[in-house]
């Protein structure tokens, strides 16, 4: 079975995932959908990938721009769909929830919505079979899937009394020119912020705090993690290994000269990653220390890139094309070329 996919907001999130459906065996695009005629419509035109206009009121601004938009609306695009990849901006997703109930298509949405939307948040390595065969699933947002990948294998393998973590935030994404912080460091005053309970959706029992911050980079998202162990036996040595053995997860080391998210992009370019992505979380193998009982360590998410195979599962689980989460992330990785 090639499972139909439709991508509803071609934007950061949307054009991945459509790329990354493109080289799977198991399911294609049959659609995309945008608001505007920007450079990505043309973009999306060039790669093959059928282009609608969101909605009519859309549609002539495509015409004035000579961008042939023969093909309709959303509407028609989720006739021709089995599930729809909600990748509308944050917030905005929820209101289309109706018209994919009325089309009869499943639906993804992505981090910038609320858990309640759904009848389940997802993390492949936490809780594949919760969406199994589900209608309306959340793929949770860059941080959430960072904190899910390497905390649930030490979560399983060394138990967790309590894991504090501070997220340290891109102030916008590489693309965005008008947003900021441009010159402050910028605290999210509402504690707990937002990560540590989104985290708790899809790692059941998880005991976790967590604080946020958003300072002037655009390039990548970093975590500072103490994680308080049940097993006090543990080591530095145990826990690499864990994580050795967890996919989605890459080591880099300061001792190789990668000292901050900077060499962390150069590294993704020199390894010609499709637009310098790093869909795994990195972990700085050189600062992971254990010491009595507690864990620390810091990892970095590139937060346009890490939820994109995340997306693919997800299908996988929704559609019923593979049972066993482990089997389906090997195939994802192997077809996105993730370590
Ligand atoms: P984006 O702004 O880059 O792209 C959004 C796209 O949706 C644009 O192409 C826009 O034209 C289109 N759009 C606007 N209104 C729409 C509507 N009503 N219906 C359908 N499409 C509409 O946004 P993004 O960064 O890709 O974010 C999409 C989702 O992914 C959000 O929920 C966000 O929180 C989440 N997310 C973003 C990141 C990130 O770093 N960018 C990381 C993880 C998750």
């Amino acid at each position: 079975m090639v499972v139909k996919v439709a991508i509803n907001g071609y934007g950061t999130i949307g054009k991945r995932v459509a790329d990354a459906v493109t080289k799977q065996d198991d399911m294609e695009i049959v659609g995309v959908t945008k608001t505007r005629p920007t450079i990505e419509a043309d973009l999306a035109i060039q790669k093959g990938y059928p282009l609608y206009a969101v909605a009519e009121e859309h549609e002539q601004g495509f015409l004035d721009a000579g961008i042939p938009i023969t093909r309709g609306t959303l509407l028609a695009l989720l006739q021709k769909a089995d599930i729809v990849i909600d990748g509308s901006p944050g917030k905005k997703g929820a209101a289309n929830k109706p018209i994919y109930e009325k089309a009869g298509v499943k639906a993804i949405w992505q981090g910038g919505e609320k858990d309640s939307l759904v009848e389940t948040s997802f993390n492949a390595l936490t809780n594949y079979n919760k969406a199994w065969g589900k209608r309306f699933v959340r793929v949770v947002s860059c941080n959430t899937t960072g904190l899910a990948r390497t905390l649930y294998p030490v979560q399983q393998k060394f138990g967790i009394k309590a894991a504090y973590v501070t997220m340290v935030r891109r102030g916008a994404d590489p693309r965005e020119s008008k947003k900021g912080p441009i010159n402050a460091i910028t605290p999210v005053l509402k504690v707990p912020s937002h990560h540590g309970p989104d985290a708790q959706t899809v790692i059941d029992g998880l005991n976790i705090f967590s604080l946020a911050v958003a300072v002037p980079t655009t390039i990548m998202h970093l975590h500072c993690n103490t994680v308080e162990l049940e097993d006090k036996n543990a080591t530095t040595e145990d826990v690499l290994a864990l994580w050795d053995a967890t996919p989605r997860i890459k080591f880099v080391e300061g001792g190789k000269g990668i000292v901050s998210t900077a060499q962390v992009m150069e590294l993704a370019r020199d390894l010609n990653r499709e637009r310098a992505d790093f869909n795994e979380i990195i972990v700085w193998k050189d600062a992971v220390t254990v010491q009595d009982g507690v864990l620390y360590y810091y990892q970095a998410i590139h937060q346009e890139s890490d939820v994109v195979p995340e997306n693919i599962d997800c299908i996988r689980a929704m559609c019923e094309l593979e049972p066993d989460n482990m089997k389906s992330i090997e195939k994802t990785n192997r077809a996105l070329g993730i370590e």
